[in-house]
């Protein structure tokens, strides 16, 4: 039999083609380029319910295989215990894992909580933390259980760390019983509709309803229902109406929009490098822009850790902590440097980032990254936690100069595909430097190794690998832009 979770229901919501793709022909599911990144939200989630799993005493922690939950659940129900992952199946074939279960002795009733590792009760289309709460509670009662109130529980956007964690200061309780009873009805319909979706034996492959939607909007299981559209296509340029009405007339390969077609100024750039493949370089304006670099120059590039459960004084919820960086030093003469910093305890690790950057930036030169935002944005957080260091960051921040900028509109090349990002210039102008050996290939795989070697129960060795994969990559980074640098100087 075919089970609904609360996960397959909001994917029907979302799509029903992706929903009866996944349970039909699983074995055509995409799973997405975002598979890594979603699995680090999925095991934060994890973290967060077990922490607010500690607000409640005596509550039982439900482990085993899902035939295990189901029976241990039906006997704790009768014990009146407090259950975390309390788990359900339902005749219907729905099925639902509640976070905390607590029972109420007043009322005789059972309270339902659905943890969130986010700061705020999301009600749009791809996360309705409303409807995520109906379903539970919508199967809770099919399974007998007389519910009461029903809470969403999300994590405090103001609340900073200072020594033990405050669990009170740091999840926030909301009750949304009467909001869960004005969806109640639409939502069993919906739910029904999904059920019913899975007695469907073939769905059209032949399109899906994103083809008029913009790029970044479709999931990955497009390409599947439409293979006539190209990878960098016309939804990277258009969108709304104008992407409609290429979709209507087949047009797809951005090569083939007519020549008096409505386009902005930006956009009609975009479709003649695909049109004639010849970059679009403004010389005078690239060389302009360079002359603003001052030697010796500091190209510098930063990685980050986040989690939603602030684990250090000082951070808040998610707050992003700087635990490496590359920099490369290129002198007027030629002359390039190169130093790394990569933190190995959790104490001291920004104030001795900090630090060892302060003794090798000195106070002339101009400071190379990708994407300001990102550094300028962690100095500013580092300013707060290290205030003695905040003319050296202030200084550094005023100094910087986004090597991106020059790719946003005066170097443009076809095969960027509309792209100003590293990964995507670096192959076009240094095709001999490759992130594709390395084990570690771009930020989320960092981020995810190094938590390793901090969090979890690693050998030394294990470790040390780790650790030499991180520098070459963040190097590479950084070498990347001096590479870079270099050919558009020549
Ligand atoms: S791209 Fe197609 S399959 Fe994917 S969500 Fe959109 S309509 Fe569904």
């Amino acid at each position: 039999m075919l089970y609904l979770s609360k996960t397959d229901f909001k994917e029907f919501l979302i799509c029903q083609k992706c929903l009866w793709l996944k349970k039909k022909r699983p074995e055509d599911y995409v799973e997405g380029e975002f598979s890594a990144f979603l699995k680090k939200l999925i095991k934060d989630g994890y973290e967060v319910e077990e922490c607010f799993q500690q607000t409640f005493s005596g509550g039982f922690s439900n482990i085993g295989s899902r035939k295990e939950l189901i029976e241990k659940t039906k006997e704790l129900i009768i014990q009146q215990k407090t259950i975390f992952q309390a788990t359900f199946e339902t005749e219907e074939g729905l099925f639902a894992k509640i976070d905390v279960l607590e029972f109420d002795k007043k009322s005789k009733k059972w309270n339902l909580y659905e943890v969130k590792s986010g700061s705020s009760i999301k009600t749009d289309l791809f996360h309705n933390h409303i409807k995520d709460i109906a379903f539970q509670k919508i199967v809770l009662e099919k399974s007998g259980i007389e519910v009461g109130k029903n809470f969403i529980v999300h994590l405090s956007k103001d609340y900073i760390k200072n020594g033990d964690l405050d669990l009170k200061q740091l999840f926030v309780l909301n009750e949304v019983s009467d909001k869960i009873a004005d969806i109640k009805e639409e939502t069993e319909i919906e739910i029904q509709k999904a059920l019913d979706s899975f007695k469907i034996d073939d769905v059209d492959l032949k399109g899906c309803g994103c083809i008029y939607r913009s790029h970044g909007q479709r999931c990955d299981c497009f390409n599947l229902f439409n293979p006539q559209v190209p990878e960098y296509s016309t939804a990277h340029i258009f969108k709304g109406k104008k992407l409609e009405t290429l979709v209507n007339d087949n047009i797809f390969d951005v090569k083939d929009v007519p020549e008096d077609f409505e386009a902005t100024k930006i956009q009609r750039i975009k479709i003649d490098l695909q049109k004639t493949g010849i970059p679009q370089i403004n010389q005078e304006t690239v060389r302009e822009t360079l002359s603003e670099l001052v030697y010796p120059i500091y190209f510098l590039d930063y990685e980050t850790f986040g989690k939603p459960i602030p684990f250090l004084d000082g951070y808040k919820t998610n707050q992003q902590l700087v635990f490496q960086y590359s920099l490369h030093i290129l002198g007027k003469d030629g002359k390039l440097q190169h130093f790394e910093y990569l933190a190995d305890n959790l104490e001291n690790a920004t104030r001795d980032l900090v630090k060892s950057m302060k003794s090798q930036i000195g106070p002339v030169g101009s400071v190379v990254v990708w994407y300001e935002s990102f550094e300028k944005g962690r100095n500013k957080e580092l300013m707060k936690l290290h205030p003695e260091f905040k003319d050296f960051l202030e200084d550094v921040n005023s100094r910087v100069f986004d090597l991106m900028k020059v790719f946003k509109k005066d170097y443009l090349h076809p095969d960027f595909k509309g792209s100003a990002s590293i990964k995507k210039v670096l192959p076009v102008l240094v095709p001999e430097l490759s992130y594709k050996e390395l084990e570690v290939q771009n930020g989320t795989m960092a981020i995810e190794a190094w938590g390793k070697t901090m969090f979890d129960d690693v050998s030394e060795d294990e470790k040390a690998k780790i650790r030499k994969d991180l520098l070459k990559y963040c190097e590479l980074d950084t070498l990347a832009m001096v590479e870079i640098l270099r050919k558009l100087k020549s």
